[in-house]
């Protein structure tokens, strides 16, 4: 696509004591933030009125939001952790809920926060999105929902897990955290199971500095969660349920709205860097990536490789640290995975009971991806990465390992 991407480094790589690729620090991400002039008024309106949460741009904000997603439904929270602790409780979960292990820890958290029980299943072993049938798998008659995750904003087998969620009469939900502005096969995500949930947070394609979006088409189920995000209070403060205070400020919807307006043009932007990416890497033996079907689209929230030792030749912990000395920031997205973290040990269903998380972990190495990279910086840094393997042992001094 681009000649950038034929673009090749000479010498040794940095930690060989080479020439860092990069002079200057390419750090992970980047927040995207508007223009200050774009929110004055609103920040105006907002002082002046005094109402300085959950008020009328708020209110805004969720029009939007569900106008843009063509959704029934959408309620401002102050997190994706908070919303997603919501919806559980909102919709009378108990017992079990099946989640992914290979996500952030916040979508185990939800479950745990509800006193339900996390049980983890495995992914599919190409998009490294949770599996229908590994869910089927360990959904048992104490489970009563399934909370799947959009992993890097790449979507889910939604019509599998749909389907799955209706033959066993369970709740489906979606840790969306990722996925603004992600399409399934035509349809936004946000339109999928009972309810999904994104996160607003500076790292996330919608950025409201913190916050969250639980996106539902169930009309009772909407109602619960803007109760709930109220402590559970109607108005007449005879709470129906324990609910949070999980509102959202209006600064934080105003911040919203700016962000809001540029998404699909971010979007698009870090498409184009994720095929330049490609372009660069698709070619480097014992480098691959997870798989998004030609009817998706992701947001690429993140963009992880997966890295094979033997074909590569070093592991992926020594590629991350080659790649710092390149001035390259990396992060091993997920790992380790929720299940065999300090706070899951309790609920770690054991060695060798999910293999393919066991084995993304160990391969997965997420790269710097954020709308105002250059155009040069994802060729050098997939030229940074064989340069790394042509000096790496199993293929010596240039030459390919097969
Ligand atoms: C960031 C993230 C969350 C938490 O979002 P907050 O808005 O920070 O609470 C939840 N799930 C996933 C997959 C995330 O990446």
């Amino acid at each position: 696509m681009s000649h950038l991407a034929d673009e090749t480094l000479s010498g040794l790589p940095a930690i060989a004591g080479g020439t860092p690729a990069f002079a200057q620090r390419l750090p992970l991400v980047r927040p995207s933030v508007p223009d200050p002039r774009v929110i004055l008024s609103d920040l105006e309106d907002i002082l002046a009125s005094r109402v300085l949460t959950n008020g009328p741009i708020v209110r805004r904000f969720e029009e939007r939001c569900a106008e843009t997603l063509g959704v029934a439904h959408c309620v401002a929270v102050s997190s994706c952790t908070a919303g997603l602790m919501l919806v559980l409780r909102a919709a009378g979960m108990e017992g079990e809920v099946v989640v992914p292990s290979f996500t952030f820890a916040a979508t185990a958290h939800a479950a745990v926060w509800n006193g339900l029980t996390p049980v983890f299943a495995d992914i599919d072993p190409h998009s490294l999105t949770l599996s229908a049938e590994a869910a089927a798998s360990v959904l048992s008659d104490r489970g009563s929902a399934i909370l799947a995750t959009h992993l890097y904003g790449a979507p889910c087998d939604t019509d599998a897990l749909e389907q799955l969620a209706r033959a066993r009469g369970v709740r489906l939900f979606f840790d969306a955290a990722h996925a603004f502005g992600s399409i399934r096969g035509g349809v936004p995500v946000g339109r999928f199971g009972d309810a999904e949930v994104f996160s607003l947070s500076p790292t996330k394609l919608l950025v409201a500095g913190e916050g969250g979006l639980i996106a539902t088409n169930d009309d009772e189920l909407a109602e619960r969660c803007r109760i709930g995000r109220d402590y559970g209070n109607p108005g007449d403060y005879d709470c129906r349920f324990v609910g949070l205070n999980a509102r959202m400020s209006e600064i934080h919807a105003a911040l919203g709205l700016a962000s809001l307006a540029s998404l699909e043009a971010r979007v698009a932007r870090r498409n184009d860097l994720a095929e330049q990416y490609r372009d660069g890497l698709r070619a480097v033996p014992g480098v691959s990536f997870p798989r998004i079907r030609d009817e998706d689209r992701s947001t690429y929230k993140d963009f992880t490789i997966l890295i094979e030792q033997d074909t590569f030749g070093l592991n992926t912990g020594a590629l991350a640290r080659a790649l710092e000395a390149e001035g390259i920031d990396t992060r091993r997205y997920y790992a380790p995975p929720v299940h065999a973290t300090h706070a899951y040990r309790a609920w770690d269903p054991g060695p060798g009971r999910l293999p393919v998380t066991e084995r993304a972990a160990g391969r997965c190495l997420t790269l710097p991806m954020w709308e105002g990279m250059g155009d040069q910086d994802p060729p050098l840094v997939a030229a940074a990465i064989r340069r790394i393997r042509s000096h790496a042992n199993a293929g010596g001094a240039g030459s390919p390992a097969r």
